[in-house]
C-alpha cells in the first residue's frame, strides 16, 4: 500500500535512480517492457539446419528468445561456433529431427532442401513416422518443390502427438530482409501452407522477424518471395544504373541518393542498401560487397522467376534482362559478392568518399 502511494507520488526519473534495495519500488515504477510471453510447449525444441549468413543469425535470435535449439550444417566452421556457445550440434538432419518438435531449414537452393529432407540421413530418413510436427523451410526455392515436400510430409505421421497435431505439417516461409534484418530480428516471413499451422507457429516467426504474412496454400510463400526478389533485383539495377549515369553526367552518387530518398525514386535499394561504396555505412557496398546477399543467390532467384513466368505464360522482359546481368556478374567472378556489386562490376560506377 505504502509503495503504491510512493509510486503515485514519485516522478519516473526519481524511481529509476532508486538503489537496488528498493527493488519493490523500482518494479512498480519500472518502464521496462513486460517479460516475453511463455513459449507454447509444442514449439519448445527447435532444430535449425543451415547456419550461413542468414540462418546463423536467425538461430541466434531463437536462442535469445528462450527456445531450446539444436543445429546442423555441413560446414564445421559454423557449427563449431554454436557448440562453443553450448548449443547442441548434430551430425545429420535426421539427428536434428529426432531431437526437435519443429525443424527450420535455411539453405541455399531447392536441391539443398531436397537433399536435407530426402537424402541419406535426411529429415525423412526413418520413413513416414516423424518426431517433429512442424517443418518450416525458409530457404528461397521454387514453389513446385515446396508443394511436393508439403505433400510428402502430409503423408507422414507424428511419432508422439503434440498438441492437436497428429499429422506433421510443412510450411514454406521464405524471408525478406538482409543479413542486417536477420541479425536485428526484423525479417518479414511470407508463409504458405496450413493457416492453422501458420497461426500456431507465429511466436517462432516473431522471434526472428517483425512480421509474418500468410499467403495461402503450400508453395505460395515461395511464389511471393520470388516476386519480391524479382522486384528487388530490378530496383537495385535501376538505382545502380541511374547513380552510375549520374556520376558520368557530373552529379555525385551521394547527391543523387539524397534526391532519390526524398523523391519519387525513393526505394529500399537507394535508402537502406545503397550500392555505392562510400555513400552509406554498415551496408555491403561499404565493405567491398562482402557478406550480405550473394549475387549467385540473386541469380538463382531470377532463374526461378524466369521459370515461373514461363510456366505462367507471362511476358518477362525485365526478369530476363536482370537474369542476364546477374549471370554475367557470376561468370565474371563476383558470385560471392553482395548483389549490389552490380553498381561497380556491371555499370563500372565509382566509389565516393563518405560524407561528401
Ligand atoms: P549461405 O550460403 O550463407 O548459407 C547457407 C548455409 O547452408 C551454409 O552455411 C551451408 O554450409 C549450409 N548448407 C548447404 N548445404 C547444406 C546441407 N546439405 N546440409 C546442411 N547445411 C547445408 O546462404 P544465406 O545467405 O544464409 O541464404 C540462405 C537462404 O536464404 C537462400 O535461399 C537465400 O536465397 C535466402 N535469403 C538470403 C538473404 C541474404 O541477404 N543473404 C536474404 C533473404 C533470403
Amino acid at each position: 500500500m505504502a509503495i503504491r502511494r510512493l509510486r503515485s507520488l514519485l516522478p519516473l526519473s526519481i524511481c529509476k535512480s532508486l538503489p537496488f534495495q528498493s527493488f519493490a519500488i523500482r518494479r512498480f515504477c519500472s518502464s521496462s517492457p513486460p517479460p516475453p510471453p511463455r513459449i507454447p510447449s509444442f514449439l519448445e525444441s527447435v532444430g535449425f539446419i543451415g547456419l550461413g549468413n542468414m540462418g546463423s543469425r536467425m538461430a541466434n535470435n531463437l536462442i535469445k528468445a528462450g527456445y531450446r535449439v539444436t543445429v546442423h550444417d555441413v560446414n564445421s566452421d559454423v557449427t563449431n561456433k554454436f557448440s562453443q556457445m553450448g548449443v547442441p550440434t548434430m551430425k545429420t538432419p535426421f539427428e536434428v529431427a529426432e531431437a526437435s518438435d519443429v525443424v527450420i531449414t535455411m539453405l541455399p537452393s531447392s536441391s539443398h532442401v531436397i537433399d536435407v529432407y530426402t537424402g541419406q540421413n535426411g529429415l525423412l530418413h526413418a520413413g513416414r513416422v516423424l518426431r517433429p510436427w512442424l517443418l518450416i523451410d525458409s530457404s528461397t526455392i521454387d514453389p513446385q518443390t515446396s508443394r511436393n515436400l508439403s505433400a510428402t510430409i502430409s503423408n507422414c505421421h507424428v511419432k508422439e502427438r503434440k498438441g492437436d497435431w497428429e499429422t506433421p505439417v510443412k510450411l514454406d516461409a521464405p524471408v525478406s530482409g538482409s543479413v542486417i534484418a536477420a541479425e536485428a530480428g526484423s525479417l518479414t516471413f511470407m508463409v504458405g501452407g496450413s493457416e492453422e499451422a501458420f497461426l500456431a507457429a507465429k511466436p517462432l516467426f516473431l522471434s526472428m522477424g517483425k512480421s509474418a504474412i500468410y499467403c495461402g496454400g503450400a508453395g505460395t510463400g515461395s511464389a511471393a518471395k520470388i516476386c519480391n526478389n524479382l522486384a528487388l533485383a530490378v530496383s537495385m539495377l535501376g538505382v545502380s544504373e541511374a547513380l552510375s549515369l549520374g556520376q558520368s553526367l557530373g552529379v555525385s552518387a551521394s547527391t543523387l541518393t539524397k534526391i532519390f530518398n526524398c523523391s519519387s525514386a525513393h526505394c529500399w535499394s537507394s535508402a537502406s542498401y545503397n550500392p555505392v561504396p562510400g555513400v552509406m555505412e554498415g551496408v555491403p557496398s561499404s565493405r567491398d560487397y562482402q557478406g550480405g546477399f550473394a549475387s549467385k543467390l540473386m541469380a538463382k532467384d531470377l532463374n526461378l522467376a524466369v521459370e515461373s513466368a514461363k510456366q505462367a505464360g507471362c511476358k518477362y522482359p525485365l526478369t530476363s534482362q536482370a537474369q542476364e546481368i546477374y549471370r554475367e556478374l557470376c561468370m565474371g567472378g563476383h558470385e560471392a559478392r553482395d548483389f549490389s556489386c552490380a553498381f561497380r562490376h556491371y555499370y563500372s560506377g565509382m566509389d565516393e568518399p563518405l560524407d561528401q
